[in-house]
């Protein structure tokens, strides 16, 4: 077998570094690795990079460019932009969300964002005092403050607890995201069930967990989702997130990586210290090449199968529901207060309140999908219309995409398509309630007469993307910090059982979401610092 890409052979008989998978994180490693002057070849499975950071469009015939599976950018540190020269840019967005209601079958919701008297007047509406705006207020104000002091950390050595405590310097806040389940300083601080809601979602997305499990999963998926940028702002990447892919590509081949696509790695040979055979299949056939050191940017459970070893228990399990969908026009809403510009522009909650949460867990955990699936929504077009080709911006088409929780994959292994379908239809249902029309009526139809709806559960994930159980982070979040006896490659989180293969994605320490951070840990530990 030799070296090959596609018909071809590689630049370099031996590499610096191969990197296994093409995904954003494998990418940013890459650029970092190539501007340090090193020979670096990436192989990925899939005809292009990106993971599930990609904008496509999926719907036949019609130019709109979806972000097909990740949307909105927090945890992405400006120094890795600015380090690579990245041209990517993110809009903030004027409402952070939206939540309807049905108080006593009367239309209203909670609406955060638009300045804060607006905010204020929405919590007064929905809960009848300032109450619970002061402790919303309270409450982030110590996120906030976390997050300036974690964040810069991510890119730093990993620090051990007792340093990153230190670092906190709060006692109180970090026993509240650290140390007891999220849900209890959910209760001590709102009372009002909603507003409870609207907080724990950040700590259930991608993450199957009631606000009070013992293991603080829910605890680590919050604290990634309120520290990103050191504000914890979800923004919205101009161009959609295959924009940051392609900024990604182009600055690694620029500094002089090699890129294979439809390069699918099925074995990585090593003791260890010797350099790595990486034997890799394309439609061509088998060939291997050679890297002192290994980057994986697939997930560590496939990692164990390319060493032929065991995989670590427990696997993996995703749990969401991703829709996306194109719009004629944005649906009006129940709620006549609100334009549906401001609502859909932020994100949209659905049947998200503390109570439904809690049911749609211990239903989903039972066996059974949610009868009342909770879910959350947003329209990108509104912030940046870039996405839409001429045609569909000039009907004034909007996108929209639906991000469904507690959908683990145990519940479509018997019948995923079906399974979907059911769920979609329920999802859908309780958007609806909502709305003063049906969001069917909405949709745009592609040039075959379908209407621009594409949903994936957790299985079409796996299948699609190599996401083990189709969890989105590539297994449970990490704490944000390591054991005392941390050097090389374990200062930086990524370490591996074999000294010259390295985690480069989602499921190093530090890992999950689009981030770039293990890319940049992972180059970092091989350049030594
Ligand atoms: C539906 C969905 C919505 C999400 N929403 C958000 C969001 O809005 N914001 C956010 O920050 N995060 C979000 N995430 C999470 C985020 O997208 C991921 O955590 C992140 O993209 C992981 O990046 P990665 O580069 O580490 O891995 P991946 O994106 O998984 O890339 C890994 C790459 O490795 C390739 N590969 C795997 N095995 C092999 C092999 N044997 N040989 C060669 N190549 C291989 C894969 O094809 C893939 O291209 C979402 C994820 C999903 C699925």
């Amino acid at each position: 077998m030799t070296a090959m890409r596609g018909s071809g052979s590689f630049g370099h008989e031996v590499y610096d570094d191969v990197i296994v998978g093409g995904g954003h994180n494998g990418l940013v490693a890459a650029a970092y690795l190539a501007r340090a002057g090193r020979a670096v070849l990436v192989l990925e499975r899939l005809g292009h990079t990106g993971g599930a950071a990609v904008s496509t469009r999926p719907f036949a015939g019609v130019d709109a460019r979806l972000s097909r599976y990740s949307y909105l950018v927090s945890l992405l540190p400006a120094k890795i932009v600015r380090d690579l020269g990245l041209r990517f840019a993110v809009r903030r967005r004027t409402v952070s969300s939206y939540t309807p209601t049905l108080r006593g079958g009367r239309p209203g919701g909670l609406l955060v964002g638009g300045g804060q008297t607006r905010t204020r007047e929405s919590f007064a509406r929905l809960t009848g005092s300032d109450r619970e705006y002061e402790s919303w207020r309270a409450f982030y104000g110590t996120t906030g403050r976390i997050a300036r002091k974690v964040f810069p950390t991510l890119t730093e050595p990993l620090p051990t607890r007792g340093a990153l405590r230190a670092r906190v310097d709060d006692d109180a806040a970090w026993r509240m995201l650290f140390e007891e389940p999220l849900g209890q300083a959910v209760e001590r601080h709102f009372a009002d069930d909603l507003v409870r809601g609207v907080v724990l979602t950040d700590g259930l997305i991608g993450t199957f967990a009631d606000a009070h499990d013992p293991s603080l999963a829910q605890n680590r998926c919050f604290l990634y989702h309120v520290i990103g940028g050191g504000t914890g702002d979800w923004d919205v990447p101009v161009g959609g997130m295959g924009a940051l892919t392609d900024a990604l590509a182009g600055a690694a081949r620029a500094a002089g990586a090699e890129i294979a696509t439809g390069h699918e790695v099925l074995r990585i040979d090593t003791d260890g210290t010797a350099p790595a055979e990486v034997v890799f299949r394309t439609a061509l056939g088998e060939g291997r090449v050679v890297g002192r050191s290994v980057l994986v940017n697939a997930s560590p459970r496939a990692l164990a199968e390319l060493l032929g070893e065991a995989p670590g228990e427990p696997a993996p399990e995703g749990a969401q529901l991703k829709v996306n969908m194109l719009l004629r026009r944005l649906p009006r809403l129940k709620d006549s207060a609100v334009d549906p510009r401001e609502a859909f522009g932020g994100t949209f909650h659905i049947a998200e309140g503390y109570a439904e949460l809690a049911r749609a867990y211990a239903e989903a955990a039972a066996g059974e999908l949610p009868s009342v699936p909770p879910s959350e929504i947003y329209c990108h077009s509104l912030s940046d219309p870039t996405i839409l080709g001429p045609e569909p911006a000039e009907q004034g088409y909007q996108t929209l995409t639906l991000f469904g929780l507690h959908a683990p994959a145990r519940l479509f292994g018997h019948d995923n398509r079906q399974a979907r379908e059911v769920l979609l239809t329920a999802t859908l249902a309780q958007l609806d309630q909502h709305l003063a029309e049906p969001l069917t009526d909405c949709l745009a139809f592609d040039a075959d007469g379908r209407p621009c709806i594409e949903a994936k559960t957790p299985l079409d994930l796996e299948r699609e993307l190599r996401l083990p159980g189709g969890h989105i982070f590539h297994g449970d979040l990490s704490w944000p910090y390591g054991p005392e006896d941390t050097e090389g490659a374990g200062r930086w989180g990524v370490r591996t059982a074999r000294r010259n293969v390295l985690l480069c994605g989602a499921g190093a320490v530090r890992g999950g979401g689009v981030s770039g951070i293990p890319g940049h840990n992972a180059a970092m530990a091989v350049l030594g610092h």
